[in-house]
């Protein structure tokens, strides 16, 4: 399978040389030339297949043409190895529990599966050096710092907004030495992703190392996140649910997330629409309401992840739609909400339903709760664990939020960070000096 630029103007490339660049030289997104539906009889057994065995044929139908079928099995179910458990939170609405990985987020996924493919594709090549730039507002960092640890011939440099990701989502990437280096810069997330973006682009940087993104930009990340749509609808499947009316509702930030699950609904997964929940950073809901694409600087939420004012993977969801604006309101709809009301979901949720819900997963169930028809069943990605915004989390509700086991662990290693302007000549400098 090949890959094109959404830009439209740089040649096609394959699989590896996608991975390897991340973002296209005309700085466009990489898209799958095509898209594959799954046959009639995967969607009969899916109610039955189990998480990595779904993952494995739906991996064998998107990459099955550029990696050896064995290891791409392998690879994947190695990837998939925590529970992503469909969750009932009142009748018809469920969570999608995405925070059983390693670093309590759904970016384990993408990262996991990214590590295991570049790993992959470096088997034959024991000298190349693969700089892995990664821009986050928290969770990413931390998924694809840990997803990357220790992989052969893959050094990962991790850029993150000094003082705005929380204690603890700063602790899973400052901490783990290695081939993981930690960049504190003075300055937004959006300057974070601006120097990953321009770093790409630059021709003697390029020369000099091989870099390549590990943010949803690359498709080695963003389109296995496709693999727990399909599982969670398989769940409602076995669970006798009406497959006519099943609406998702997506935290999003850049929009690398719900992206995923409209390509699997192009495969063919029965998912009625899609509704695209934002904190009150709007950007995209304002363009379904106007039609305008209005990026501006995000703004600072307590849903942090999401804290994004030029979502990168808009251009994919235009480009899905061949940039038509009735066709992406037709299928997909929109909400925003303030920290307060964020706030009032969670712990009226708690109070109501039991269920802790983390400020990101609030912002979904939220929507979900106001939108969702009497026919229809809902589904909210539950993105992160409530433990990873644990001040935050239990200064509204009230009530302690336990910190697992695996994130304990983190907090007893020692920060280690580079700080830095949001400059890039001495990023590249920085850069350059580490080659
Ligand atoms: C990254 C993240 C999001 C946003 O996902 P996108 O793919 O960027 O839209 C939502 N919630 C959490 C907890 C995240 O870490």
């Amino acid at each position: 399978m090949k890959y094109r630029s959404t830009a439209g103007k740089s040649p096609e490339v394959t699989l590896e040389e996608a991975v390897v660049k991340g973002l296209a030289p005309d700085r466009g997104l990489y898209m799958p030339e095509r898209i594959n539906p799954m046959p009639d009889d995967f969607f009969r057994r899916l109610p039955s297949l189990s998480l990595p065995e779904m993952a494995a044929e739906v991996a064998q139908s998107l990459f099955g043409e550029d990696v050896d079928s064995d290891k791409l099995k392998a690879l994947t179910e190695d990837a998939m190895n925590f529970p992503i458990p469909l969750v009932k939170v009142r009748d018809n609405v469920y969570s999608l529990e995405l925070f059983h990985g390693p670093t309590l987020a759904f970016k384990d996924v993408g990262a996991r599966f990214m590590a295991r493919l570049l790993g992959y594709f470096n088997r034959d090549n024991k000298e190349r050096m693969v700089n892995v730039l990664v821009a986050t507002s928290g969770d990413t960092g931390s998924a694809v710092a840990n997803g990357f640890l220790g992989v052969e011939g893959v050094r990962v440099f991790v850029l993150y907004p000094k003082d705005k990701v929380s204690k603890i989502q700063e602790c899973q990437f400052t901490t783990l030495g290695q081939n993981i280096e930690a960049i504190e810069i003075d300055g937004t997330f959006d300057d974070c992703q601006a120097l990953v973006k321009q770093a790409f682009l630059d021709e003697e940087l390029n020369r000099e190392m091989m870099l390549t993104s590990a943010n949803s930009i690359n498709v080695a990340r963003f389109l296995p996140q496709m693999f727990y749509y399909f599982y969670a609808v398989g769940q409602l499947m076995a669970a006798g649910v009406d497959t006519e009316n099943i609406v998702v509702c997506v935290p999003s930030g850049n929009f690398g997330n719900i992206t995923a699950g409209l390509i699997a609904k192009r495969m063919g997964l029965p998912i009625k629409r899609f509704i695209a929940a934002n904190n009150a950073n709007d950007i995209f809901f304002e363009y379904l309401e106007t039609g305008e694409y209005r990026p501006r600087p995000s703004v600072q939420t307590i849903a942090n992840a999401m804290d994004v004012g030029d979502p990168s993977n808009f251009a994919r969801v235009l480009d899905l739609y061949g940039h038509n604006h009735d066709a992406i309101v037709s299928e997909i709809g929109g909400a925003t909400y303030t920290d307060k009301e964020i706030a009032q979901t969670m712990k009226g949720t708690l109070e109501t339903e039991g269920y802790q819900l983390d400020p990101h997963g609030a912002v979904a169930f939220r929507a979900l709760d106001e939108q969702l028809l009497d026919e229809e069943t809902g589904i909210f990605l539950e993105t992160a664990h409530p433990a990873k915004f644990k001040e935050t989390v239990e200064g509204i509700t009230g009530s302690t939020v336990e910190i697992p086991e695996r994130l304990v662990a983190f907090m007893k290693g020692k920060k280690k960070s580079v700080e830095m302007a949001p400059n890039f000549t001495e990023f590249k400098a920085f850069l350059l000096s580490r080659k």
